[in-house]
């Protein structure tokens, strides 16, 4: 019944549990595709390459980019990150739904070129519950702590553009952040615009609907 698949845009600060939301909605939704970013930042130790990210070097970077092989891409803490269009519409086109996990840069550009996406913000409880994620997160990575630091100002940058998104999820409770993205993704699948309504007034199941 659905025309096209719904684009859902999630950003958050780093840290913020996106991840973590991703992999639950994808277990609930079959047909929902995470799509993978390129990125210049290195591997951190439990990244898989072509699953987290495809890590590719700056030069391979800005040669996809003067390419326009882009959707949308930024500078996000000091890397280069990037959605590439030949991923998202093969998504799209096979009829799935497909996540951006993508910066609040980033959704600027997409809410531009594709406003009828759905763009909704993963909010942290608190910025201390941030910094204690973010710890937890790289501490066996060796990570410097001014990276956290610098990461923690950003993410109050990237809060101030709140105004953008449809939707604000706060990430307290992992079951609840989960249940209520889900139900947003089943409203707006629901929206007329997401559906073929030739397709259903012309179903014969809606028959007696023509005979009224
Ligand atoms: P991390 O390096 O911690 O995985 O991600 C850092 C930030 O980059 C996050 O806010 C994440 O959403 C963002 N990001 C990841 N992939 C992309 C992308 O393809 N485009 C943009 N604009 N941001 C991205």
């Amino acid at each position: 019944m659905s025309k096209h698949g719904v684009l859902l845009v999630l950003s958050s600060p780093s840290g913020g549990g996106k991840t973590t939301l991703c992999n639950r909605l994808s277990e609930i939704f079959p047909n929902l595709r995470y799509s993978t970013s390129m990125t210049t930042r290195p591997p951190r130790p439990y990244e898989i390459d072509g699953e987290d990210y495809l890590f590719v070097s700056e030069e391979e970077f800005f040669r996809r980019q003067k390419n326009g092989e882009f959707i949308e891409w930024a500078k996000v803490h000091d890397n280069y990150y990037g959605t590439l269009y030949s991923h998202v519409n093969e998504l799209l086109d096979a009829g799935y739904d497909v996540i951006l996990d993508i910066d609040t840069q980033g959704a600027a550009t997409i809410k531009g070129k594709v406003p009828q996406a759905v763009f909704v913000f993963i909010l942290p409880p608190s910025l201390e519950s941030l910094a204690e994620r973010l710890y937890k997160r790289d501490e066996n990575c060796g990570v410097d702590k001014q990276i956290i630091l610098d990461r923690l100002s950003a993410a109050k940058t990237e809060i101030s553009h709140l105004g953008l998104y449809n939707y604000v999820v706060v990430n307290d409770d992992v079951e609840v952040a989960t249940e209520t993205l889900k139900s947003i993704l089943i409203a707006e699948k629901a929206r007329t615009d997401h559906l073929d309504l030739d397709q259903i007034i012309n179903s014969e199941k809606f028959d007696f609907l023509l005979e009224m």
